[in-house]
């Protein structure tokens, strides 16, 4: 005889907030993620406007039997692709946004799926800005929670160790405060371990004192690369803690909504950001100019500005992607790199990325969570657009191929936000944080209520 276990019903949710379960008009758009590549199918949707709407979201689906995945934008739901969400509710928040900002006391408070690019715009009127990722839409919540690599991080650390306080919706569906006094243990634990605690309704965030920055990006065709990936390797040896820059080798397919020094190319850029005065920022960018960059754009820009310098894409796109970390980033490793995605090479990538670690990144913060630094000298983080189901296989491959010819440099570790495939997270944390998250979960959550892209 087999005994199946039922499946819960997701109907009792209906009513209690904007719901979509399979079947209704609405389904498919509220379940399709930012990335679009991942076809995520939960047993619903919950899209609350309300702190009031997300409690009972998730009492409503703890007494049904239902587990929960807290989404903001769904940047980060890679790891949940092929995931079996049958008797997941994927609570959205971005109906949940707002920001307010205390220009005194130098800190935010920012509403469960607030994006970015709405707490820079909302900072920036005071002269403060925050240590944001490379993309406007990404939001707060799932980049912060996860780390967050910012282009002030050589100089300020991970953003997790911005975050002051959390409101937080937990498995008993209570909403409780945590901060460094107060659920002393919840607040550790969600900076790292995020969307596995609960659902994060606000953050508090520690604000920088930059009203601009000197940022910018050089490109050159990728013919340049073996010189200047060499030159920026050594550059990049060298450089203080108040640079922060990435490397990226680029291949765009002709496309008329790219504009010309991008359309059909392939490139070598570098950008970032250089916490210095413009004199001083000259000075150090003189060894890479001097490799006569087709463009630059370097220069003193609004802190606001930073968020578009990247280049990342404006909308909702489908990519696969692969990464690790690298200890070093030697000729020879150099030359794998090249020998992958430098001139002449067809890789099938739209980039292959190293974001240069080190610095506040490799410190630990003294009140840190459970992710407060990172190991590693670069973040490498290949993508390939996956626009159809076909090329979601041939995109990974190319990706998992970079990253495999620079196996005999790369660590052990991942950085989170940078981990777009389903891993053993505990590669994440050090170990003693990991066995202290697991703990913190198994009592916090014993049910194993919510479901996270990286799961503890
Ligand atoms: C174009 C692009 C550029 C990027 N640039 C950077 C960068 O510069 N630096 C960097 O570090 N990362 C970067 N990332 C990675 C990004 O930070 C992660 O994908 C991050 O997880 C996105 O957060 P999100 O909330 O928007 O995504 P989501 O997919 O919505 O969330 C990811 C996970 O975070 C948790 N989560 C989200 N919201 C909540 C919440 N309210 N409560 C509890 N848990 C929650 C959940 O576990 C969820 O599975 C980039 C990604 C892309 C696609």
């Amino acid at each position: 005889m087999t005994i199946t276990t039922p499946v819960p019903s997701a109907d009792t949710l209906r009513g209690l907030c904007e719901v979509h379960l399979p079947g209704d008009p609405g389904y498919d758009v509220a379940r399709t993620p930012w990335n679009v590549a991942v076809d995520q199918r939960p047993a619903a949707v919950a899209v609350p406007r309300s702190v009031d709407e997300v409690v009972e979201v998730v009492r409503a689906a703890a007494a049904s039997g239902l587990r929960v995945a807290p989404q903001s934008t769904g940047h980060g739901a890679g790891p949940l692709e092929g995931a079996d969400l049958g008797d997941v509710v994927v609570v959205r928040l971005s109906a949940l946004t707002g920001v307010t900002v205390d220009p005194d006391a130098r800190t935010a408070r920012v509403v469960g799926g607030t994006l970015w690019q709405d707490v820079i715009a909302a900072t920036s009127r005071h002269g403060l800005t925050a240590p944001h990722g490379s993309a406007p839409d990404v939001a707060v919540a799932g980049y912060a929670l996860s780390g967050g690599l910012s282009f002030y991080g050589r100089t300020h650390g991970l953003a997790a160790n911005s975050i002051r306080a959390v409101e937080v919706v937990t498995a008993d569906g209570s909403l409780v405060r945590a901060d460094a006094t107060t659920n002393a243990d919840l607040f550790w634990a969600v900076r790292g371990g995020g969307g596995n605690f609960g659902v994060v309704v606000a953050i508090e965030l520690d604000l920088l004192p930059y009203p601009d920055v000197y940022a910018g990006m050089l490109l050159w065709d990728r013919e340049r690369a073996p010189e200047v990936v060499r030159a920026w390797a050594q550059w990049t040896r060298e450089a203080p803690d108040s640079v922060t820059t990435s490397l990226r080798i680029m291949s765009f397919p002709p496309l008329p909504e790219l504009p010309p020094f991008l359309s059909g190319r392939d490139l070598v850029v570098i950008d970032g950001a250089i916490l210095e005065d413009d004199e001083r920022a000259d000075q150090l960018l003189a060894r890479l100019r001097m490799y006569e960059p087709e463009m630059d754009t370097w220069g003193r820009i609004p802190a606001e500005a930073l968020l578009a310098v990247h280049m990342d894409p404006p909308q909702p796109t489908p990519v696969v992607s692969d990464h690790s970390v690298l200890g070093v980033l030697t000729d020879d490793a150099i030359e794998a790199l090249l020998g992958q995605v430098g001139p002449g090479r067809q890789s099938g990538l739209l980039l292959a990325e190293l974001r240069h670690l080190g610095g506040a990144f490799a410190r630990p913060a003294p009140h840190g969570g459970a992710l407060s630094h990172l190991t590693g000298s670069y973040a490498l983080f290949c993508i390939a657009v996956a626009p159809f189901p076909e090329a979601v296989a041939a995109g990974r491959e190319a990706a998992r191929r970079t990253v495999r010819a620079l196996a005999r440099w790369s660590q052990p570790s991942r950085v989170p936000t940078f981990t777009e495939n389903r891993e053993d997270a505990s590669s994440m944390f050090d170990g003693e944080a990991w066995a202290r998250l697991a703990h913190l979960r198994a009592h916090a959550d014993p049910t194993r209520l919510f479901v996270a892209n990286h799961q503890v």
